[in-house]
């Protein structure tokens, strides 16, 4: 059985699946290429921000790349080219958009709510259109920027707000990750604090344990949203290892504070490894 990529984030799927959970976009059947492996060392990068463009359109624009066998990667909803590529893919970017919607467009006869989105960062701003996409909500933005959505939507464009800001307000707490870490190394930590918070859910106190997972947890605290994973769900694995290591760095923890801690952080890294 073949394996099948989103090109946004690079998970994996089935071959019988045909659009990333996460992203929304079409899948891929070659591996997409890292957006830092984009061209050779020297040579200039140029990105193209497309979050305000509909998957539909993402997906066009990248079967249009991948046709004409211009090197491209994502990060994320952003296109990166090489500079020297930049007229032909000029000219691919319009063409995917000529070719359908661009953006998915409200009917112009329905009621209309607006959200101000002045103190959204475009990262914030990305992560919610690509949220409304996954939930076939059709949005426009107007002129001044603010986000325009029918009054029937306004209960799940709530939710998915209500969502996003959490996570912003979780990240904004344990401030921003530094550590950058992917595959083997990352799933021995997972598995590593996995398996030290069980032991302390059966004896919350282990003295090795405890030492062990006092390092690991921060670490995992500290790591950045790595590839294919949800960035809502690791913020929550990042709040889980932190909240570890500060009842553990407490004299005064009861053996109960321990077994609570240690059984949430578990339960995040539940299917993770
Ligand atoms: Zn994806």
């Amino acid at each position: 059985m073949s394996t099948m990529y989103c090109f946004q984030c690079s998970r994996e799927y089935a071959e019988d699946v045909s659009a990333c959970v996460e992203c929304g976009v079409d899948l891929v059947e070659e591996a997409p290429t890292p957006p830092e492996e984009v061209g050779t060392a020297d040579e200039a990068q140029v990105a193209y921000e497309m979050h305000d463009w509909s998957f539909e359109a993402r997906s066009r624009a990248e079967r249009l790349l991948t046709e004409a066998g211009v090197v491209h990667g994502w990060q994320g909803p952003m296109l990166i080219v090489r500079e020297a590529d930049e007229e032909q893919v000029d000219a691919l970017v319009e063409q995917a958009e000529a070719e359908g919607d661009a953006t998915p467009s409200l009917d112009p006869d329905v009621d209309k709510i607006g959200y101000a989105m002045d103190d959204w960062t475009d990262d914030a701003r990305s992560a919610l259109v690509t949220a409304l996409n996954l939930n076939d909500v059709r949005h426009e933005f107007d002129e001044d920027g603010e986000l325009l959505v029918a009054e029937d939507d306004e209960e799940v464009v709530d939710a998915i707000i209500t969502a996003i800001t959490e996570k912003l307000a979780l990240e904004e707490e344990l401030g921003e990750a530094t550590t950058e870490m992917e595959g083997l190394q990352l799933n021995d930590l997972l598995g590593d604090v996995r398996g030290l918070a069980q032991k302390l859910v059966k004896n919350p106190g282990d003295a090795k344990a405890t030492i062990a997972i006092v390092s690991k947890a921060g670490l995992l605290a500290d790591v950045r949203t790595p590839f294919g994973f949800d960035s809502r769900r690791w913020a929550a694995i990042r709040k889980g290892g932190a909240d570890m290591k500060s009842v553990l760095s407490d004299e005064d923890r009861t053996e109960e504070d321990v077994v609570d801690a240690a059984g949430t952080l578990r339960g995040l890294l539940e299917n993770v490894v």
